[in-house]
């Protein structure tokens, strides 16, 4: 079937001159801080595609790499030091965190009001409930602005998502609800992936299982946006995480009865570090 190319890196290319002028008025660039502990390679790029598009926008990234071996109270302050910089906007705390670390109690630790990843209690609560000036976390913006850009309206489609994580999956459900969806969320307990998925005009995937979905999971015409990011040998490049990528559909396969697909690399990746910019953008507008 002929398909749309879900073209993120066109969309944030087509975004990024209003978020350059809207940084770029301010009094002076605003700052970024991302807190890194220990030395994931996957974090490292992530944080470094991320600084790399502050840069192009006038965003100052304030980036605090702290020892795998800190202490719990040890980053609690260090957040507490930001929470209280008059000069810093935005907090992002770059996850996973060591096992060692309380991730929730860390990401609680966070002023809502600096929450650029929108996952403090106070943000979820917000997205939860479908409140209007809600911070939804990245990703999920990201693919919001993905399918907006492209005029795919999701009122009253049926939405199937695969996945249920706090950072992907669910906030991704509760602005589908929100937006008036019929949503069918599947994990890895869902008995028979394919009869759900296969019932939805719009499939959203973040599983982190490469291949994962493909035409045998989908109906004629569905619209596929691939949010898995999973690492193998043999792929394309991504540019922004010099890593070799594939996502969690079977894009060949997928594609020949899709009516729109984004790919990986180059689908929604770019979108989440658009989208965590256009959310410090909202925390400066104070339309938090
Ligand atoms: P996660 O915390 O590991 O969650 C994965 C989810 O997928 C879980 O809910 C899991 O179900 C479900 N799942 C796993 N295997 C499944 C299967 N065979 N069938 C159906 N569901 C299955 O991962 P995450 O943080 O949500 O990330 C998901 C993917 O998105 C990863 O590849 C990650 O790298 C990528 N990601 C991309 C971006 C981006 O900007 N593009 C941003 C964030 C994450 P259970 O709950 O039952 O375990």
């Amino acid at each position: 079937m002929s398909h749309i190319i879900l073209d993120g890196r066109v969309v944030r290319e087509a975004r990024l001159p209003a978020l350059k002028e809207f940084f770029g008025g301010l009094a002076k660039p605003p700052v970024m801080t991302i807190i890194q502990v220990g030395d994931r390679p996957d974090s490292t790029a992530f944080i470094r595609a991320k600084s790399t598009f502050a840069a192009k926008v006038g965003v100052t990234v304030r980036h605090i790499h702290l020892p795998e071996s800190i202490t719990q109270a040890e980053l609690l302050s260090v957040i507490a030091e930001n929470n209280k910089a008059s000069d810093v906007h935005g907090i992002i705390v770059q996850l996973p965190l060591p096992l060692s670390l309380d991730q929730e109690t860390v990401i609680e630790a966070i002023d809502p009001t600096k929450d650029a990843d929108g996952l403090s209690a106070a943000n979820v609560k917000r997205w939860l409930s479908g409140h209007p000036a809600a911070l939804y976390p990245a990703t999920t913006r990201g693919v919001r602005e993905l399918l907006s850009h492209y005029r795919i309206d999701i009122f009253g489609r049926k939405v199937a998502i695969v996945g249920r994580s706090m950072l992907v999956g669910k906030p991704l459900a509760a602005w589908a609800l929100n937006e008036n969806a019929t949503v069918i969320v599947c994990h890895s307990k869902t008995p028979d992936l394919a009869a759900e998925t296969k019932q939805a005009d719009i499939v959203i995937v973040a599983a982190g299982r490469p291949g994962l979905v493909s035409a045998k999971h989908l109906k004629s015409g569905a619209v596929v946006v691939d949010v898995g990011i999973n690492t193998v040998q043999g792929q394309k490049l991504e540019e922004e995480v010099g890593r070799r990528l594939v996502g969690d559909v079977d894009f060949d396969s997928a594609s020949t009865v899709a009516s729109a697909i984004s790919p990986v690399p180059g689908g929604v990746g770019p979108m989440t570090v658009l989208a965590l910019f256009e959310n410090l953008a909202d925390l400066i507008r104070k339309a938090y």
